[in-house]
């Protein structure tokens, strides 16, 4: 690739004598015949004397914009391809406006390297493409099924290889029009024979891939206006019919994976086995995965084995120790949690949100019941799942790219038209984007550069994925500020590893900005941020929000009498108790040093009084071990203020629960204000 000789003219337009030295020499040493102007009247004598394949024409000229010298142009020349090279105009909206209306083929933000006008010159005489043809658009319309991802993707797949033999034979036909001198049908020949290339590997197809590749090479001087070497292209179509034509044509074995359910996967605890056989049933009605277990260490199991959702127990010691169990494990300090009783008074309400419960669901529960908590605690978790855009204008290759990175751990968003991208990622907040290189309109590389002009989304990680794999792209690539790069046919596990490093590094560095080391807290900083949300939410549904300050009793003397190590152990218990402890959407931070601080929406000052007294005597049944081998025990205070009895802001919600924890202390300790 970059050894390509060409013999194209092209028209340099720039007015900077240093950029225009630098970039003719190496232009011309790729074998391009470069007439450089520095005016617009100059570039004008140009085109009058001579006939050019392309110009490149910069942003900003002495008197006039690039702009409006290419509208100008536009007017004798309709169809030349013009790069249009700028400091400026980097926004999508002037994008648009330069590719849209004024037909430029490519724009190039400076500062640039040489190298890359030398790729899209080369792209701009290799593989330009049209944008698709219409009956493209409509097969995105076909929605993918949604119940079991890894058999859809076979389906697709499957569905994908019967097609092949069909879109041989219209590729015969057209490359038998070709032949003929119907130049239409050798354009969309080379067009289909490229797209077969990029996107049948990410089908599993990568025989038929490698094959369509070989083809398009045949194919290429199509595009450069040469002269066919038809034995090459009719090899080439043979061998393509080969791979097809195989007596059985299935995608690569996929690897084992987990079953993954659109609506989620249940656990449902309960010592009675009738229980469990009637959530088997209502789980296949609405659809939901429902796993089984009768104990707390069943449980447990089952949630190592597979991923859940959430989980439903029965509200009682055996159902708040599974509770316990469960949100000890890695990675389950947060699962959703529903209980389910036949009682369901105050005090059995408290142990159930203390516990962690979400909902709490009559019993024996009906259908209707089991299907809301089950979206609810479904829901929840999803809340969790990374999201994914992939930005590709060929809707089977965003549709192949989705199918194989979908999981229990990341959700997918599609987008086929690049102009949509600021909106699309202002709707859907990706923690990740895959961009295909090569698109009508803004390439992945003009893509990237805006967004890591972008402040708010300057971090986000971005992969590039190209047909192209020489290493000009590459350092193009990277010069663009993506994060990593794939060449088409992209293979899934390669996929799926460079996504998922690049999601759990990205998760892990937002962890250490936002969470605190020792205790797995949340830092003050972002508590304050979520409780303002939290409040107007409150507000907005009427509903009582109730803010604690906790500060563990004498503790000071628990590092003096027993070791700085000791107290850390003491800080670390407390942050995983609070932790594990609590609903999903309840609050809890480490405000500082052996301050904590705890926000439960929808509780009264009752009510969130009874739920910490619980945090408080498991904290005070807890044993610590000192430096020298001694026993001891830790108590906390704590101070309540509820919205919107106390006050209506944060601050005045602070400083009352302050007030009051200050009287906790005054008044011996160990012991909860409210008043
Ligand atoms: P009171 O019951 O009135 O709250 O007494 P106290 O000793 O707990 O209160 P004080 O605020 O005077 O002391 C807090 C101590 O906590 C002082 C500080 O050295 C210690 N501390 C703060 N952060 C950490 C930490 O991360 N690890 C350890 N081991 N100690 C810490
Ligand atoms: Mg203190
Ligand atoms: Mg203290």
């Amino acid at each position: 690739m970059s050894t390509a000789r060409s013999d194209k003219t092209l028209l340099f337009l720039e007015d900077d004598r240093d950029l225009q030295a630098l970039v003719c020499t190496f232009l011309r040493d790729r074998g391009y015949q470069v007439t450089p102007a520095r005016t617009a009247d100059e570039a004008r004598e140009v085109l009058r004397s001579r006939p050019v394949d392309a110009a490149i024409v910069d942003g900003l000229l002495p008197g006039m914009t690039g702009a409006d010298f290419i509208r100008e142009l536009r007017k004798t020349k309709p169809d030349l391809p013009v790069l249009f090279a700028s400091a400026f105009w980097k926004d999508l909206k002037s994008h648009e406006l330069l590719t849209r209306q004024l037909g430029v083929a490519r724009v190039v933000h400076k500062p640039y390297r040489p190298e890359e006008l030398a790729v899209w010159l080369e792209q701009l005489f290799a593989v330009a493409r049209p944008p698709p043809p219409p009956q493209e658009a409509l097969e995105a319309d076909a929605p993918a099924p949604a119940d079991d991802f890894a058999a859809s993707l076979a389906l697709l797949s499957a569905d994908y290889g019967a097609k092949l033999p069909e879109r041989l034979a219209t590729l015969q036909a057209l490359l038998g029009k070709g032949r003929h001198g119907d130049a239409a049908a050798l354009d969309e020949a080379y067009n289909a024979v490229h797209k077969l290339h990029g996107t049948a590997g990410s089908y599993g197809f990568r025989d038929v891939s490698i094959a369509a590749g070989a083809l398009e090479d045949a194919l290429r001087p199509v595009k450069a206006g040469g002269a066919l070497d038809w034995a090459r292209v009719d090899a080439g179509f043979r061998a393509l019919e080969d791979r097809v034509s195989l007596p059985v044509l299935t995608p690569e074995p996929e690897p084992e994976e987990a079953v993954v359910s659109a609506m989620g996967t249940l656990l449902v605890v309960d010592e009675d086995a009738a229980v469990l056989a009637d959530a088997r049933q209502m789980g296949e009605r609405e659809g939901v995965r429902v796993v089984t277990a009768a104990t707390p260490q069943e449980a447990c199991a089952a949630a190592e084995r597979q991923w859940v959702d959430g989980a439903l127990l029965h509200m009682g010691p055996a159902g708040l120790a599974t509770a316990s169990a469960l949100r000890a494990m890695e990675g389950h300090q947060s699962l959703p949690l529903a209980f389910s009783s036949s009682g369901g008074g105050l005090q059995e309400r408290v142990h159930a949100a203390h516990a962690g419960a979400s909902l709490f669901l009559p019993r024996p529960f009906t259908q209707q019941d089991f299907a809301t908590a089950a979206e609810r605690l479904v829901a929840t978790r999803r809340l969790e799942r990374a999201k994914v855009m992939v930005v590709d204008d060929d809707p089977e290759a965003v549709r192949a790219l989705s199918q194989v990175l979908v999981s229990d751990a990341v959700e997918v968003v599609g987008l086929e038209n690049a102009y949509g991208l600021l909106d699309a990622l202002a709707q859907h907040r990706p923690d990740l984007l895959l961009l295909d290189v090569q698109m009508p309109g803004p390439s992945g590389f003009d893509l990237c550069r805006i967004l890591r002009l972008t402040p708010e989304w300057q971090d986000l990680p971005i992969l590039l994925i190209t047909a192209q794999v020489g290493l000009e792209f590459r350092l193009a690539a990277f010069q663009a500020g993506a994060d990593d790069y794939l060449a088409k046919p992209v293979l899934k596990e390669e996929l799926r590893a460079r996504v998922h490093a690049r999601l759990e590094r990205a998760r892990l560095s937002r962890e250490r900005t936002e969470r605190d080391a020792l205790t797995g807290l949340m830092l003050r900083r972002p508590f304050v941020e979520a409780v303002g949300t939290r409040l107007s939410e409150a507000r907005r549904s009427d509903k009582p929000l109730a803010l604690c300050f906790l500060d563990v009793d004498h503790f000071k003397k628990v590092n003096d009498q027993h070791g700085h190590l000791a107290g850390d152990r003491v800080l670390m218990r407390l942050g995983r108790l609070l932790g594990a402890r609590f609903r999903r959407e309840d609050l809890r931070a480490r405000w500082g040093g052996e301050e904590f601080v705890v926000a439960l929406l929808g509780e009264s000052a009752e009510s969130a009084k009874d739920i910490l007294s619980r945090t408080a005597e498991e904290l005070a049944a807890m044993s610590f071990e000192g430096d020298a081998g001694e026993t001891f025990h830790v108590t906390f205070s704590a101070g309540l203020a509820v919205a919107p009895r106390d006050g209506t802001t944060l601050d005045e919600l602070l400083r009352a629960a302050d007030a009051r924890l200050y009287r906790a202390k005054e008044n011996g300790r160990n012991r909860i204000e409210t008043e």
